[in-house]
């Protein structure tokens, strides 16, 4: 999946998709060829966080 850097999955048109997120190993373009020990795991929890951050936002914004 192509993401932003929110986490969210965008569509054809590089247009995010509401409310829907991506992390870990679904999120595509990180690696080239190798990557150091730890990526893989360090990716996953970075963006994870960040996405339910943004998630969580929106979510408070829509009950407010
Ligand atoms: C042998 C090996 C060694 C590794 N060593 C390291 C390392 O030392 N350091 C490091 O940082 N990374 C390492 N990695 C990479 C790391 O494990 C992955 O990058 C990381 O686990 C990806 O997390 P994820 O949550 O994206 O996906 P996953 O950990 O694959 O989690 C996806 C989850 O979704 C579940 N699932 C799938 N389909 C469905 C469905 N339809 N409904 C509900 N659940 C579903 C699966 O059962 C799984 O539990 C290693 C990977 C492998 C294979």
């Amino acid at each position: 999946m192509k993401v932003n850097t929110q986490g969210q999955i965008l569509d054809s048109q590089d247009q995010p998709l509401p409310g829907l997120y991506a992390a870990g190993e679904m999120v595509g373009g990180l690696y080239y060829v190798k990557y150091a020990g730890g990526v893989g795991l360090t990716a996953g929890s970075v963006l994870g966080r960040i996405s339910g951050a943004h998630a969580a936002a929106l979510a408070n914004r829509a009950t407010a």
